[in-house]
């Protein structure tokens, strides 16, 4: 599993918070954003990706168990 830090900030990521990145910008990155960073990259607010992230689980996505 892809782990470490956000490449902007260096803030340590949460398994939730790679798996979002990983599920709006690339399946397949090797360096990840915090949602804070994503948040601005994107433009979404972060309760908006924390409602994604949380409707991901639901569905079963295997990036956030
Ligand atoms: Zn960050």
């Amino acid at each position: 599993m892809t782990s470490g830090k956000c490449k902007v900030c260096g803030k340590p990521l949460s398994t939730d918070e790679i798996g979002i990145y990983k599920k709006m910008i690339n399946r397949g990155a090797d360096e990840c954003m915090c949602i804070e960073c994503l948040s601005r990259e994107i433009s979404v607010p972060v309760s908006a990706l924390r409602e994604r992230i949380e409707y991901f689980r639901r569905m079963g996505c295997t990036l956030f168990l």
